[in-house]
């Protein structure tokens, strides 16, 4: 299909997971039901969060998160700069302002939490909090700060299913009122398309729940078997709805999700050790922050823009893919976000990093392939 000897990312796809879905298939029984509801309630379980709501994109549950924390017009929802766009869009959606705030730095992608402090204004309402390449932000500090000025804290967990915000091994999307996580194709636990609401607070699980079908009392399902015959409509919804295919997928992939992510942990362990002390190459995060990382990417830093832009041609070259995340300020339509005086440990991070192949089915063929390849873009 591609010409890479090593591609960004790569999805294992066993038989028991394409039974799973030829299973539902034959059940007759396609969109949001039994499935459903059994991913849920698996995903709550392996998260540790009372409430998951099963949604059709991260996207969808950023949006849904936004809507049921109440978030309007006038209000400002501080957001990282370094981040995927979705992150932002979310407040935009319900008509509030993101206010980008900084990262703090090359060396840790994550939100900045003293400057998230200082962009606090009376018409501040929310932190949408981001677990960047799937290292944990410290959102522990963040709920006590955003609990100090009535601020809802909703994480961005659609990179970082299963990375552990503390040593006992709470787990991401279970600080903040509310959490949104992604099953897209690239994402660790991936179905395609597909995201869910993890939340503590059953009035916010109620919320989404609705929002997330029309804003109606009941379901198809609901009806099909015998439950309720009638609904009524109490609000203004979408259709974010997952099917139940996808559903199935899911579930089947959740069983082997802690193995594939100790498989990218070891990944990420060979790849520092063996890029450890290249010259013009930097490694971001520390080796003590792997251990609770659950591994969306693994970025590299290079000197500067210049050097990464050519290290990126020369691995190209060389057949391993690679990409980059450029910060939120820098797009046409995010223009306006950018504050004044800049966002420098974004922009800095950005210019500078590069993502490397990783993904649960590397071997240490692929890791060497790469390895060699970045030796060799250093040193001519
Ligand atoms: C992938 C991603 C999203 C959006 O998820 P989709 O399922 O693609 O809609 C949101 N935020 C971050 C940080 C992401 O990486």
């Amino acid at each position: 299909m591609s010409e890479w000897r090593v591609p960004l990312t790569d999805i294992a796809m066993p038989e028991e997971d394409v039974q799973a879905v030829a299973d539902c298939l034959r059940s007759g029984w396609l969109t949001l039901g039994p499935r459903t509801q059994a991913f849920e309630g698996a995903l709550a379980a392996h998260v540790g969060t009372p409430h998951a709501v099963a949604v059709s994109s991260g996207t969808a549950a950023l949006h849904l998160a936004c809507r049921a924390a109440g978030l309007g017009h006038g209000d400002e929802v501080i957001v990282p700069a370094f981040t995927f766009i979705a992150s932002a869009s979310a407040a935009r959606y319900v008509g509030a302002t993101p206010v980008l705030c900084d990262v703090r730095g090359p060396h840790d992608f994550n939100i900045d939490i003293e400057d998230v402090a200082r962009r606090i204004t009376p018409r501040t309402r929310a932190v949408i909090a981001v677990h960047f390449c799937g290292y944990p932000a410290d959102v522990l500090a963040l709920r006590e700060l955003c609990d100090e000025h009535s601020l809802t804290l909703i994480e961005d967990c659609a990179q970082a299913i299963c990375a552990q915000v503390d040593a006992s091994g709470r787990q991401v999307g279970t600080v903040g009122q509310l959490g949104a996580f992604s099953f897209f194709s690239k994402k660790q636990l991936c179905v395609g398309e597909g995201g869910m609401v993890t939340t503590a607070d059953e009035e916010l699980a109620a919320k989404v729940r609705l929002l997330r079908s029309h804003a109606m009392t009941s379901g198809t399902w609901d009806r099909h078997s015998g439950r309720t015959d009638t609904y009524d409509v109490v609000g203004l919804g979408f259709n974010y709805r997952i099917d139940e295919p996808r559903a199935a997928l899911g579930l089947s992939r959740l069983g082997r999700l802690d193995s594939d992510i100790a498989k990218r942990r070891a990944i990420v362990r060979a790849y520092r050790e063996q890029l450890a002390g290249i010259p013009g190459l930097e490694l971001p995060w520390d080796d003590s922050a792997v251990e609770r990382s659950s591994h969306f990417a693994f970025p590299v830093l290079l000197a500067d823009r210049e050097a990464r832009d050519r290290f990126r041609d020369d691995l190209k070259d060389n057949g391993v893919q690679t990409t980059w995340y450029p910060a939120l300020h820098t797009f046409t339509e995010c223009q306006q976000l950018a504050p004044a005086g800049g966002l420098p440990g974004a922009e800095q991070a950005a210019a500078r990093h590069c993502a490397l192949p990783l993904s649960s089915t590397m071997d240490e063929a692929a890791v060497a392939i790469v390895v060699e390849a970045v030796k060799q873009a250093l040193t001519h």
